[in-house]
């Protein structure tokens, strides 16, 4: 016990040096927004924006966003009869993060048969543990297509305004295509890492070479697809990415096999678990295939992780393993000590059992021990984004890939031909910048509007103090609107499409609830609103990123955040709690806490 004690210690001592290390003032102002002689990496570079006339006419349904939220609130809204559903989307296809992320090797992180929402009633079968990007994209179009979704959707068209006409009790929706329409009800599934952004790095504007975003990838430059053909064009290139976060995980393998010579360029290396993919067994599906069997394995699934208590896990995979220690430590707590601290306790035991595991595995895998040791992540698991692949450190075996480790201090500089660390310039082709996206920023920057609800009351005003809610879908004040995130809800962000199927599902409820008892305005009432926020707030608070975890968008950089982000918690009971409440609210028929009109 001594010993335990004594590494535990040292343990901690190491995480909050490697933490101080990276505690910068700026917090999230270092990163720059893609605008003026950034805003070209913005572009679309898949597919030509179409000219087209501006719409002007009334929907039932308008919503925000074809990603999974906007997906699978218009198939349960079909699904309930409202067919009338127009989805305005930026991109120029449904898909969302999908849509974007085309990098070499994007694959889902969840296991792809509860990832990939709606495989029931699409029909589709998926081929791997963890599909690859182009069949969750082709996942999406399914989705689009089989519910009709195309026939009204405008692609390449960002909502600039919506606006609450109390007069006539329906939305006024504008957008950057000279579009003015107007819908009954709307919906709004914008996603929380969806605006791009670049590290703020000195000299940044001044590089001469080729760079681009990894959401925007560059085929036309490396050469291959997002189907896994090689990178052939870059057999000549010396590339650099900048930032090791889950997507660098995942594209990097690619690009050490394919370029001449490939700088890794690392401020905090991420925890890389074992992936273990596999082709799923066409006979294996088909023995769990039984009607109702994707809800089964959502619940399932969630039941495991967080706060769950299911007794078996389907899954199986980094994520359940996890929740799986915490509680087995829990549970072997005799009953008198059973005591929040001593939770915690058992809690942070089996995260250092794990992160020693992922740590050793570098050493194992990494034939240089040096880069092996740089590789290794001090911190716990859930303080940034867990990642899960079985060739990114192998990658640094590769005899033209290295790894350029800045000591959690970040590129000094680039040039015109590269890029400095540790006073060291290194000269590149090519800097894709592997930077991530904008989390903690305001949410109308990131929304791109705000939305103007009964007299003349934005929504940012409303959240002024922090985010109100019922259901973190409906705000008071703001009638036939669903705000489609998962903060004030189930929160889970294991899983992220199960919160939007459900919601969808909520959606579809009310939508057709009101339709079919002719009322025309639904809004949250406000105590009921007011209960559900003090509900919220008797729960432990977030359970992940943290004040004393290394920087990043998990903890907003490392900067203490106002008190209004107290408010961004889920159900106190954990996600599935959170489910089963609202299944039951919807079964009931009575919509409590909201007001038909
Ligand atoms: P991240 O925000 O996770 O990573 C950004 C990276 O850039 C970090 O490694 C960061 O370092 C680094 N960085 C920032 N500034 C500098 C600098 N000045 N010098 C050097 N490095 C710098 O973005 P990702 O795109 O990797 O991932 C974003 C999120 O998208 C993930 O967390 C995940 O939620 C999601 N995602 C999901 C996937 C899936 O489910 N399959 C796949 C990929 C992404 P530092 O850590 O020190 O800040």
């Amino acid at each position: 016990m001594a010993s335990a004690a004594i590494d535990k210690d040292s343990l901690k001592a190491r995480y909050r040096a490697e933490r101080d290390k990276r505690l910068r003032a700026d917090g999230n102002d270092q990163y720059v927004e893609l605008k003026g002689s950034f805003a070209h990496l913005l572009d679309d570079p898949y597919m030509p924006v179409v000219e087209r006339a501006p719409v002007t006419d009334h929907v039932r349904f308008a919503f925000v966003g074809g990603g999974f939220a906007g997906l699978c609130t218009g198939a349960r809204l079909v699904e309930a009869g409202i067919t009338d559903v127009r989805i305005i989307e930026k991109g120029g296809d449904f898909g969302g993060t999908w849509y974007w992320n085309r990098y070499p090797g994007a694959q889902c992180d969840t296991a792809s048969i509860i990832y990939m929402p709606l495989l029931e009633e699409t029909g589709h079968r998926p081929t791997e543990k963890y599909a690859h990007a182009p069949e969750i994209l082709a996942q999406s179009q399914r989705i689009g297509a089989t519910f009709g979704l195309y026939d009204k959707a405008l692609f390449h068209t960002e909502v600039t305004e919506m606006v609450w006409d109390d007069a006539e009790n329906r939305w006024v929706i504008g957008t950057n295509r000279g579009d003015r329409f107007t819908a009954d009800f709307i919906g709004m599934g914008t996603g929380p890492l969806h605006v791009p952004k670049l590290p703020g790095i000195p000299g940044i504007e001044t590089f001469k070479g080729h760079s681009f975003h990894t959401s925007r990838w560059d085929y036309d430059y490396t050469g291959g697809d997002s189907g896994g053909k090689s990178l052939d064009r870059l057999i000549n290139k010396k590339v650099a990415i900048i930032g090791t976060g889950a997507t660098s995980v995942q594209f990097v393998p690619h690009l050490a096999r394919a370029a001449e010579t490939l700088y890794v360029v690392q401020r905090t290396p991420s925890s890389v678990d074992v992936r273990a993919n596999e082709p799923i067994d066409p006979d294996w599906f088909d023995s769990i295939a039984a009607p109702g069997w994707q809800q089964r394995w959502l619940e399932n699934f969630a039941g495991n992780v967080g706060m769950g208590g299911a007794s078996e896990d389907w899954v199986q995979d980094g994520w359940t393993d996890l929740s799986k220690r915490i509680r087995s430590r829990i549970m072997a707590l005799p009953p008198a000590e059973m005591t929040p601290a001593n939770m915690l306790a058992a809690f942070e035991d089996a995260d250092f059992e794990k992160m020693s595991e992922i740590r050793a595995r570098a050493e194992t895998l990494v034939e240089d021990t040096e880069t092996a040791e740089k590789l290794k992540a001090w911190y716990r698991q859930l303080c940034k984004r867990p990642c899960f692949h079985d060739a990114y450190l192998q990658a640094f075996n590769e005899p033209g890939t290295h790894l350029v480790d800045t000591d959690g201090q970040g590129v000094e500089r680039i040039t015109e031909t590269g890029f400095v660390v540790g006073g060291v310039e290194y000269e590149v082709d090519c800097i894709i910048y592997a930077s991530g996206f904008e989390v903690g920023t305001d949410h109308t920057r990131r929304a791109g509007f705000d939305i103007t609800g009964v007299g003349g009351r934005k929504l940012s005003e409303a959240w002024g103090e922090g985010m109100r809610t019922l259901h973190g879908l409906h705000v008071h004040g703001f009638p036939n609107a669903f705000i489609v995130q998962f903060a004030q809800a189930a929160n889970y962000v294991v899983n992220v499409p199960h919160n939007w199927t459900d919601a969808g599902t909520t959606i579809a409820a009310i939508v057709r609830h009101a339709t079919d008892a002719g009322f025309s305005r639904v809004d949250a009432e406000p105590q009921a609103q007011a209960d559900w926020v003090k509900l919220l707030m008797t729960g432990p608070g977030m359970m992940i990123g943290g004040p004393d975890c290394t920087p990043g968008y998990y903890n907003n950089e490392g900067k203490e955040r106002g008190p209004e982000a107290a408010y961004a918690v889920g159900h106190p009971g954990g996600a599935l709690a959170f489910f089963r409440h609202i299944a039951k609210w919807r079964k009931s028929g009575r919509f409590e806490g909201l007001a038909f009109g």
